[in-house]
């Protein structure tokens, strides 16, 4: 797969989820009244039994054999970073939309 093509599929599955669990957060969260962060921390409870429902497949003798080996700690960290990441990236493009104030 070429660097072009894996960055394509990266950017139309990044889209789907963000859409998914953006409408999911907004209408469970209109429904159910919680607080933002509390929808949002259970969010994360569920993306991390998702993690381990995917895992458990990829264990010696799971059903997927694609050649991933799940390494909690590795995986994680690299969890953790891509939440930083993004917030990073959402900074970044409110910068690129930021209207420049007066002109010095
Ligand atoms: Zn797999």
């Amino acid at each position: 797969m070429t660097r072009a093509e894996f960055e394509r599929r990266r950017q139309i599955v990044r889209g789907a989820l963000r859409d998914s669990i953006g409408a999911d957060f907004l209408r469970l969260q209109v429904e159910t009244q919680m607080h933002p962060l509390l929808v949002l921390q259970l969010a994360s409870e569920a993306l991390g039994a998702v993690y381990r429902d995917i895992a458990c497949a990829h264990q010696h003798g799971g059903s997927c054999e694609c050649g991933w080996r799940p390494d909690l700690e590795h995986d994680l960290a690299l969890l953790k970073n891509a939440i930083a990441d993004s917030e990073t990236d959402a900074a970044a493009q409110d910068l690129r939309h930021a209207i420049p104030a007066g002109n010095a």
